[in-house]
């Protein structure tokens, strides 16, 4: 009787090893670049108690009315949920660890995430994100930093076409004002509202501002703006910011409906857009968060950070012609004396340094040759029982075109390392 086959969860994508070395080549780009600015890693659960999540990002939010992964832990009735994000993760462990007890933090993550939406191009249930945060630090000077280390990472990618976004959101008092203003217009237009911004109109009305229909895209152009809605301090710390992204000669546009999707934002908010991811154009998004300690629980804290979708970003890299990880050496081996020593060969070379690929699996010599042949690995290492009673190996290059020679088993690193150190000169 057949099976059906099972397949991976819509939306959470396997990432094969082709794909998988881009990953890493990224990663390591991204960990040095972040540790330039002084950043140290965190690594919190995939998983968190649901209330982390309702209290930190706010119940009105996509978020949270729709793309949660919750479940009840059936052993103890928990309410828990896999992590849509990482902000709320952190400061909770920073409150739970007493982590700005000496002082600010500079932290860093980088995981998976977890949203049920419509997955498309550049957006999955199972996605990733690497993001900053930076705990207890209160001026304009650390929301400018964030935003020129942004900028000299496109640098370093290559990337050309990441264009700023900046918006203040003021205080929460200045905000519940604007609100006041804002619903009192979007009624008086209520008729030509869609059903979306109807029900925001009611829950989180500010999220009007972020629909995307082309239908009431001039009503939003003619509402109230939050930015005449703020008073002499968040101005002053909007002006604060820009006047560092000028003097480093960082373009910015003041995008007066970027709302954010997430309640946590204060004063600066952020997004980095590009043109050439279609609809899922927001690469990185970001701000301040100076309520957020308090709201779960923690002491007041001043607070901001990003994130961005690696998706996304690898999606903007150039792919690399063939650049597939090859072995230095390619063990061949027949025969039973040879198989035990090839062993002691693959392991004295990786003391060494060398990058081995071990043929196992037995076969032809001819076979095993071509195996060598298809690995890209510079040169074969065969060892028959000849050479295994003689404790020599030989070495055949694999990309010049030289003659097989045969060395004791000491001399063999020494012998790959020329033949490698030579075809680099070359
Ligand atoms: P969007 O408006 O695209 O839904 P968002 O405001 O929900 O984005 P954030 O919560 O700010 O996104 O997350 C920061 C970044 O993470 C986004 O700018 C994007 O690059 C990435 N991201 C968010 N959701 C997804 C997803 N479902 N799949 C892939 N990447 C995502
Ligand atoms: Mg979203």
């Amino acid at each position: 009787m057949s099976q059906t086959t099972i397949q991976a969860v819509r939306g959470m994508n396997d990432i094969l090893p082709d794909e998988a070395e881009r990953w890493e080549a990224l990663e390591d780009t991204l960990r040095s670049w972040l540790q330039g600015y002084g950043y140290r890693n965190i690594r919190t659960p995939l998983i968190e108690h649901t209330g982390l999540f309702r209290r930190a990002i706010g119940e009105a939010t996509d978020i949270v009315e729709k793309e949660m992964y919750s479940f009840v832990d059936e052993l103890n009735g928990e309410s828990l949920t896999l992590r849509p994000e990482a902000t709320a993760s952190t400061v909770r462990a920073a409150i739970e660890h007493n982590l700005t007890y000496g002082g600010p933090q500079r932290l860093y993550y980088f995981g998976p995430m977890f949203r049920h939406e419509r997955p498309q191009k550049g957006r999955y249930r199972q996605f990733h994100q690497v993001g900053a945060e930076a705990l207890g630090l209160s001026g304009p000077d650390i929301d400018a930093e964030m935003l020129l280390m942004c900028a000299r990472l496109w640098g370093d990618l290559n990337l050309e076409g990441m264009r700023l976004e900046l918006n203040s959101l003021g205080s929460a008092e200045e905000r519940a004002i604007y609100r006041g203003a804002l619903v009192d217009y979007l009624r008086a237009h209520e008729s030509s509202l869609d059903g979306d911004s109807r029900r925001r109109l009611n829950t989180n009305p500010l999220r009007v501002l972020d629909s995307k229909n082309p239908a009431i895209q001039d009503l939003i152009e003619t509402a109230p703006r939050l930015l005449d809605y703020l008073g002499a301090a968040s101005l002053e710390h909007f002006e604060g910011v820009q006047s560092i992204l000028r003097d480093a000669g960082l373009r910015y546009r003041i995008n007066a409906r970027l709302v954010r999707g997430l309640d946590y934002y204060n004063l600066t908010v952020f997004e980095w857009v590009t043109d050439r991811l279609g609809a899922q154009g927001t690469v990185c998004a970001g701000g301040r968060y100076d309520g957020l300690f308090a709201q779960i629980g923690g002491r007041a804290m001043p607070a901001c950070g990003w994130a961005i979708g690696i998706e996304r970003l690898l999606g903007l890299l150039e792919r690399p012609s063939g650049a597939a990880a090859r072995p230095d050496a390619y063990l061949v081996n027949q025969g039973a004396e040879a198989a035990r020593f090839a062993f002691r060969v693959a392991e004295a070379l990786r003391d060494r340094g060398f990058s081995v690929l071990h043929h196992c699996g037995g076969g032809s010599f001819k076979s095993q040759m071509k195996k060598a042949d298809q690995s890209g690995a510079m040169v074969a290492v065969i060892v028959g029982d000849d050479e295994a009673r003689a404790g020599e190996a030989s070495i055949k290059p694999l990309r010049a075109a030289r003659e097989q020679f045969r060395v004791a088993k000491d001399a063999i690193a020494d012998a790959i390392a020329a033949l490698l150190y030579e075809d680099q000169g070359e």
